[in-house]
């Protein structure tokens, strides 16, 4: 990150995800070719401050400060559809819940489904999302809303 100690800490609170590269940076690494560099999925433990001109950071599983240039945010995975319809049942969003499920591939089992063509007794089957279904089909060309 090409930032400065007062805008890395304007950003970035204590504890953020990094990826940290103590050696050489990504960048470095490229331009001479290097693959096999150390790098630590780690986290902040301090905030960025001046160690003489280079603005560095501590973090979580390596001693000293490391400079900016050599940490990246660690960005989380994106939730899968699947993963954000579970969240939702779980946390009693039904509506939004079913919706996810729907995108995620999969549709309720209703009558608009069978009339679609859908095949109940032998498509794959999941339970519903929705406490107004009982379960779900994975959606398909036709099916599909
Ligand atoms: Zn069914």
């Amino acid at each position: 990150m090409n930032l400065t100690a007062e805008q890395w800490n304007e950003r970035y609170p204590i504890g953020t995800p990094v990826t940290a590269y103590p050696g050489i940076n990504p960048a470095y690494a490229a331009e001479i070719g290097a693959t096999d560099y150390p790098r630590l999925e780690t986290r902040t433990r301090s905030v960025a401050w001046n160690l003489g001109p280079e603005p560095v950071v501590m973090v979580e599983g390596y001693a000293g400060g490391i400079h900016l240039e050599h940490i990246d945010l660690r960005v989380q995975a994106e939730e899968t559809y699947d993963q954000k319809c579970e969240r939702l049942r779980l946390a009693g969003a039904a509506e939004l819940s079913r919706r996810y499920a729907e995108r995620s591939g999969w549709v309720v089992c209703s009558p608009e489904w069978l009339a679609a063509g859908g095949d109940c007794r032998n498509a794959p089957r999941r339970s519903s999302a929705d406490p107004r279904y009982s379960h779900e089909h994975p959606a398909t060309e036709e099916t599909a809303r």
